[in-house]
């Protein structure tokens, strides 16, 4: 730290942190990232915003024709990418999925663990196989995906993940009939607690993303749509959530300028939690 004659100090703040600007912080360069459920959706949107920050992308899709037409989209942008089909749920997918993009890119530094589905019905009603899905997709499928990828970014000492939960892990949204879902989403939170702890020393940073409640397909089903209604007059911001909303967040943790940042958990919610 100097302090020169005109009393000016130049530090770190004032020439940047390894003499980049904050925004040279959030770019992407360089980087190989993968977007589970990157089809459609929030996926979609993430897989846009790292492509812009400067990441190689791949999208990953249970779908295969999903995946395809989202590379489409970013090979138009000039946005190195591929598409990955893959079923999270199921470790020789994820195992293969990984091998896939880490050969194809040398490495992974960005994860983004986004698939996710939500069933609803009322809880003394909610099946085991419905119990069972959500879990083995929302949360087994996030701990496979964190444990392949945590592997290679350990290896490597770096490593950025981005669990996808949900706003419905810190709060009840109203009316409620999505047990399965909340419960597994609150795992997600769990889990990205304590790999962050756990991994951060050795240069692997796990945090997550809880947006409130985002105009997607997810939420355009018949049985969903009385409840978007509701939940609707809870949100302070007066609107749902686009995906647009997202994506500079998703940036941000992916990016070296959230260092420090570690088994959060990032809601973006229009204040809905708040009320
Ligand atoms: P979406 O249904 O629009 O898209 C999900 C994508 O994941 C689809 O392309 C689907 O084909 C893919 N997918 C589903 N199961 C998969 C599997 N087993 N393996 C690989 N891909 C699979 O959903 P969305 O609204 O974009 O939600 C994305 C994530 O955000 C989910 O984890 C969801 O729980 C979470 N989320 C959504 C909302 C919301 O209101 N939309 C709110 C909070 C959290």
């Amino acid at each position: 730290k100097e302090k020169t004659e005109d009393g000016i100090l130049r530090d770190e703040v004032f020439f940047g942190k390894n003499g980049k600007s904050i925004l040279q912080r959030l770019r992407l360069d360089g980087k190989a990232a993968y977007v589970t459920g990157g089809g459609q959706g929030i996926g979609r949107a993430m897989a846009h915003a790292l492509g812009e920050a400067g990441a190689k992308v791949a999208v990953v899709d249970i779908v295969k024709e999903k995946a395809e037409s989202v590379v489409s989209e970013l090979t138009v942008k000039g946005i190195q990418s591929v598409a990955v089909t893959a079923d999270i749920s199921k470790p020789e997918d994820v195992q293969r999925m990984i091998e896939t993009i880490a050969s194809k890119w040398g490495t992974i530094h960005i994860a983004c663990n986004n698939a996710g589905i939500n069933m609803n019905s009322d809880s003394e009603d909610t099946s085991l196989e419905e119990w069972d899905q959500t879990f083995n997709i929302n949360l087994r499928g996030t701990f496979l995906c964190c444990q392949a990828a945590g592997r290679i970014m350990l290896k490597q000492g770096y490593g950025k993940i981005i669990n996808t939960a949900s706003m419905a892990s810190l709060i009840v949204p109203h009316p409620q009939n999505q047990l399965a879902y909340n419960t597994s989403k609150a795992g997600v939170v769990k889990l990205t607690q304590t790999l962050g702890t756990e991994w951060i020393s050795r240069g692997v940073r796990v945090n997550c993303l809880s947006p409130g409640i985002v105009d997607t397909p997810l939420i355009r089903s018949e049985s969903l749509k009385p409840l978007v209604q509701c939940w609707l007059t809870d949100i302070p911001a007066g609107r749902l959530a686009q995906v647009t909303d997202l994506q500079a967040a998703v940036v941000y943790l992916a990016s070296e300028a959230s260092d420090y940042m570690t088994g959060h958990n990032l809601v973006i919610e229009g204040g809905q939690s708040l009320w």
